[in-house]
């Protein structure tokens, strides 16, 4: 895909952001309108998103769909409206996701499910629809927005760090298949980002775990991960292909455990 700069909108290549209407989403959304692409956001909160769109007041380059990552007719329809709208689609983020922090025993079947459900079937769901459109381009780039949950077990994520841990490698399934075609898939395992999901499930005591484990001893920002995200989809990223990139500070690499 092409991240330069194009002459005219309806040039410009396409992005695709789930969970874009706040939060690292957002910031993604931020960073592919500053290379040059269109953007839809397709996010479960339409009151949001409606006011995300609203303040980024571009109706040329930025499309708003309201939708649900974890059914399949609704990826399909936002699918189907975005092509509509735009002709194309070159990217696709997929960072829509939800945090359920318990012990096991207190983690229900329905928190199992939506955590299951939007962190894993949604990109699993989103690629399979967004891939066919890809390859009739000739290629695109998928990112799915993981964890390092996902990479290391600790207590209270039993669905969140499962959920994650299964994306990672969903990953790499994908990396395998659609690599053939011109696709390419790569994942970002985030360390602790300040937003409203940490503000949600982040205690006390666990924010002062990241800070005591994590070498760079703070939070990342949400831009730090959306340069990231950028340059995966980008041209320079041409031979990533199924990679986890860990944006954590250091925090994998000092390989010290959470609780
Ligand atoms: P956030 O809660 O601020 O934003 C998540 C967005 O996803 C929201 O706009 C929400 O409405 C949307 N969303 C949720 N369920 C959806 C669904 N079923 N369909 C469509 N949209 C849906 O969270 P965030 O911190 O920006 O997280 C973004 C991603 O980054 C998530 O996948 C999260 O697991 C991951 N992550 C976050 C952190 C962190 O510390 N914030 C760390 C590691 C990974």
């Amino acid at each position: 895909m092409n991240s330069s700069n194009p002459s005219s909108a309806s040039a410009a290549p396409v992005a695709v952001v789930t969970g874009g209407a706040r939060g690292i989403g957002l910031a993604v959304a931020h960073w592919f309108l500053a290379h040059g692409h269109r953007v839809a956001l397709w996010d479960i909160d339409a009151e949001t998103l409606g006011r995300t769109a609203a303040e980024l007041n571009d109706p040329a380059r930025v499309l708003a769909v309201h939708m649900d990552v974890s059914q399949p007719e609704q990826v399909q329809a936002a699918t189907e409206q975005t092509v509509a709208a735009f002709g194309r689609i070159d990217a696709l983020v997929n960072n829509a996701g939800v945090a359920v922090f318990k012990p096991i025993g207190e983690t229900t079947w329905t928190d199992w499910q939506t955590v299951l459900g939007t962190n894993l079937n949604g990109p699993f769901l989103c690629t399979q629809a967004v891939a066919p459109v890809m390859k009739k381009n000739g290629g695109g780039a998928v990112v799915n927005i993981a964890s390092i949950s996902g990479l290391r077990a600790s207590t209270l994520r039993v669905a969140y760090g499962t959920s994650k841990g299964a994306l990672i490698h969903l990953t790499k399934q994908q990396a395998t298949e659609l690599g053939t075609v011109g696709i390419r898939v790569n994942a970002i395992a985030p360390g602790p980002v300040e937003t409203e999901m940490a503000k949600l499930v982040h205690s006390v005591a666990i924010r002062s775990d990241y800070h005591d484990v994590i070498p760079l001893n703070r939070y990342g920002t949400t831009e730090e991960i959306a340069n990231a995200v950028g340059f995966l989809c980008s041209p320079a990223a041409s031979y990533v292909n199924g990679q986890v990139l860990a944006v954590d500070g250091g925090f994998d690499a000092a390989g010290v455990g959470l609780p």
